[in-house]
């Protein structure tokens, strides 16, 4: 056992649905251990995440923070890491508060230096970042974005540690061992019981859960622009003319709705149609939004910045929509269209409907 400070890793289900997930944290916590001059300490909670019949049912967290505390207590690591996510972030703060401490949640950097672990997130909605540090001594309950760790990818330029220490070296830690802890049922009270589980509505469900997702540029809802020139759109011939969306965003974000309807998806949007007001802040993804992992992610109107692009590395498939040939967007998806909006969105819903109703 190292004389130096102890990370303990938690892979929580849901979170670490995808393979690379658990890689980018234990990565991470590798980084942050050899910096410290400790080790990485790897649990998995399961099966089924407290689901007593292990068949993946409702994640039962009272319990899970109960093993967790005990195995925090057992091992008494400095610092605990899990990615950021809808139950790690029940998780975080109920075992911090078990353990006498306080979770920092949705962490978008961490920097050693001299033995001090500063973390850093966004404040005031990701127009500042914010850092953060514990009192010595207190357990660190920490989540991390997935997407900002993405970002800072073992061996790229590590913004996210202090460069005068040698981090990026340590492979061996990124390989630690994962002991899935048995999580105790049964004993002790409980302050939530579970009613009732039911599938999620495409139009209110956490943007984080949505199985498809149409995602909404400056491109939408900004005022036309005509763009002139032919329509780039092949295969969605019959599209008409520049503009039978009612010439500006409001009229595209109509054509938005019904396509989303008939895909059965979620909307989502970059960061500037938030800040203007015209979808809610649940709805943005990126680095200072949600990270999501649908199967289909369908871009409109979006540039493609590393911001935005940081919260859609988990999804299945992208496709993108730009009417500029150059947009960064381009390089992530799997398929892309280089056309105007106003041609395509009318020609894309009619295809569909003529799809569905048996008539292509
Ligand atoms: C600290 C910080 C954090 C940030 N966090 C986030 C974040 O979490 N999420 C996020 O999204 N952004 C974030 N941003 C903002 C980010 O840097 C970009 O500015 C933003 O993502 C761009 O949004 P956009 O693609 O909608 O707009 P733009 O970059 O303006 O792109 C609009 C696109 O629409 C295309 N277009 C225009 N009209 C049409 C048309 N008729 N048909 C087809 N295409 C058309 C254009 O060619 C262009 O590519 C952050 C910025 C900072 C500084």
């Amino acid at each position: 056992m190292s004389g130096g400070a102890n990370v303990l890793a938690v892979l929580v289900p849901g979170v670490e649905g995808r393979d690379d997930a658990s890689a980018v944290l234990l990565a991470e916590a590798g980084r942050v251990a050899h910096a410290l001059g400790g080790e990485v300490t790897a649990v998995g909670l399961g099966p089924g995440g407290g689901d007593p019949s292990g068949s993946g049912g409702p994640f039962d967290v009272e319990p899970c923070v109960r093993t967790l505390a005990a195995h925090v207590g057992a091992l008494r690591p400095r610092t605990v890491l899990m990615l950021d996510g809808d139950l790690s972030r029940e998780l975080a703060p109920r075992l911090a508060l078990a353990c006498g401490s306080s979770a920092l949640v949705g962490c978008t950097g961490v920097a050693v230096m001299d033995g001090a672990v500063t973390y850093s997130k966004p404040a005031y909605g990701g127009w500042l970042e914010e850092e953060l540090t514990y009192a010595a001594g207190s357990l660190e309950v920490v989540t991390l974005d997935r997407g900002a760790l993405s970002l800072a990818a073992p061996g790229a330029t590590d913004a996210s540690t202090d460069a005068s220490t040698d981090v990026s070296t340590d492979a061996s830690t990124a390989g630690a061992p994962v002991t899935m802890l048995e999580v105790g049922r049964g004993a002790g009270a409980r302050a939530i019981r579970h009613v009732e589980t039911r599938p999620p509505d495409y139009r209110t469900v956490d943007i984080v859960h949505a199985k498809r997702i149409v995602a909404v540029g400056m491109g939408v809802v900004a005022p036309l622009t005509l763009s002139g020139g032919a329509d780039e759109a092949d295969g969605l011939d019959g599209a008409g003319g520049a503009d039978e969306s009612g010439a500006d965003g409001e009229g595209l974000m109509v054509y938005v709705e019904e396509l989303a309807a008939l895909l059965e998806a979620s909307i989502a949007a970059t960061r500037p149609v938030v800040d203007e007001g015209r979808l809610p802040k649940e709805r943005l993804v990126g680095q200072t939004g949600r990270t999501v992992a649908p199967e289909l992610y369908l871009a409109l109107g979006i540039s493609g910045s590393p911001h935005h692009v940081a919260g859609i590395q988990g999804a299945e498939t992208i496709l993108a929509v730009d009417r500029d040939p150059a947009a960064p967007v381009f390089q992530f998806a799997d398929a892309g269209y280089v056309a105007d909006l106003h041609r395509v969105l009318p020609a894309l819903i009619r295809r569909i409907e003529e799809w569905r109703d048996g008539r292509d």
